[in-house]
């Protein structure tokens, strides 16, 4: 096992130069602390997935392409010297420009991976710069070359083994010497073309970069202080939960709680890695701790809530004593891979929800 940690900056973590500063100071506070994984700047995805889709009209086009640029540069005018990143930054906004025409003319799975991946891309390239400015001995990797995936663009699975093999070869002997920042949410196919892991990757990213360097420890850094009872924007009296086991929080995840992309804890999980959530604006305040056991039981942990679900309800008197009706209707929604969340039965009838995609 590595002796480091690697520590996860959602967007709103690094939403501007203060936000920023905070992560630097979070990370100096922590020399074990030798790995960093960086969302895009909060906002600049929402911006690129846009542009991905195609946007015809010339002025709105211009327009996203400078708030974009307005949100890097208003962070490298508050850095010293940015002669060693500005280059790099105008040019992924340039290839962003460029990209955001040819979606006006066909917009594919493959060509948003490559537009949305920019923003990663430039946030890490200024983070990088600000932590170098504090004192801190960082430096830029580029994740794609040790997250590999499969080419399933918008949704890539990661390839474990591959991801493994450069990481260790790559990745670990750079976080001996340096602290390494790298980006979330994005990898590279066999091909070497950019992929991504979906909206909300970031927090899988650096579950699977944790595991594949056998990190010490796995921190998320967000805008709330831990997982909460439920989701605080909703309910103003929920609670930080101080620990949760990884099987209750997967299940939080993948019920809708925002706070994880549903995948984090899985890598985690095979190896052990404790997981600490908490708040890159008030570190001070704690946070949760995710454990393979925990020893709090409470009669229940948390309520998640998950929108846009559709209920199915079959009813048939011929079920009543039968037997294999409910194998035939998994078998039809195995056929059209179609996954169930939840299931209730009585004899006469069967109810499931499913995804609204
Ligand atoms: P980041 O950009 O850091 O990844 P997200 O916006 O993806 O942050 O996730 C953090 C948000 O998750 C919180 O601001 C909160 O509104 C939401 N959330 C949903 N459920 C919970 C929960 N149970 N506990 C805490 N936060 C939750
Ligand atoms: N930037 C990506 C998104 O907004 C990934 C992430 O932040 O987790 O979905
Ligand atoms: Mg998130």
């Amino acid at each position: 096992m590595s002796a480091f940690n690697v520590a996860k900056f959602g967007g709103t973590s690094v939403a501007n130069f203060e936000a920023m500063s905070r992560c630097a100071e979070i990370i100096e506070n922590n020399p074990q602390t030798k790995l960093v994984v960086s969302s895009a700047c909060s906002g600049v995805t929402n911006i690129l997935v846009e542009l991905a889709n195609g946007v015809k009209d010339e002025t709105r086009r211009a327009e996203l392409i400078s708030k974009l640029r307005d949100i890097h540069t208003d962070i490298m005018s508050k850095l010293n010297d940015v002669s060693s990143i500005e280059a790099r930054v105008d040019a992924l906004i340039e290839k962003v420009a460029t990209l955001s025409e040819a979606a006006c003319i066909a917009a594919t799975p493959k060509l948003t991976d490559h537009l949305v991946a920019c923003g990663e891309r430039m946030s890490t390239h200024i983070l990088t710069r600000l932590m170098q400015e504090r004192g801190i001995d960082a430096v830029r990797f580029d994740i794609r070359e040790a997250l590999k995936t499969d080419s399933d663009y918008g949704k890539a699975e990661p390839n474990i083994e591959a991801t493994k093999a450069a990481a260790s070869e790559k990745l670990v002997p750079l976080c001996k010497q340096h602290v390494v920042v790298t980006q979330g949410f994005i990898g590279s196919d066999e091909d070497g073309e950019t992929t991504t892991l979906g909206r909300g990757g970031s927090d899988y990213s650096a579950a699977l970069v944790a595991e594949a360097v056998e990190a010490a420890g796995l921190e998320i850094w967000t805008d709330v202080p831990g997982i909460y009872t439920t989701d605080p924007r909703i309910a103003p009296n929920a609670r930080p939960i101080p620990e949760i086991s990884f099987s209750e929080a997967s299940e939080m995840a993948n019920f809708g709680a925002k706070i994880l992309h549903p995948s984090t804890l899985l890598p985690a999980l095979r190896h052990q890695i404790p997981v600490f959530v908490g708040s890159s604006k008030a570190p001070q305040e704690g946070g949760t701790w995710v454990r393979q056991t925990v020893e709090s039981a409470p009669l229940f942990r948390a309520l998640a809530l998950r929108n846009n679900q559709t209920m199915v309800t079959l009813r048939n008197p011929r079920m009543f004593q039968a037997y294999g009706f409910l194998a035939n209707v998994f078998t039809v929604l195995a056929k059209h891979k179609i996954s169930v969340d939840l299931v209730t039965t009585s004899e006469v009838s069967v109810s499931l929800t499913l995804d609204q995609n």
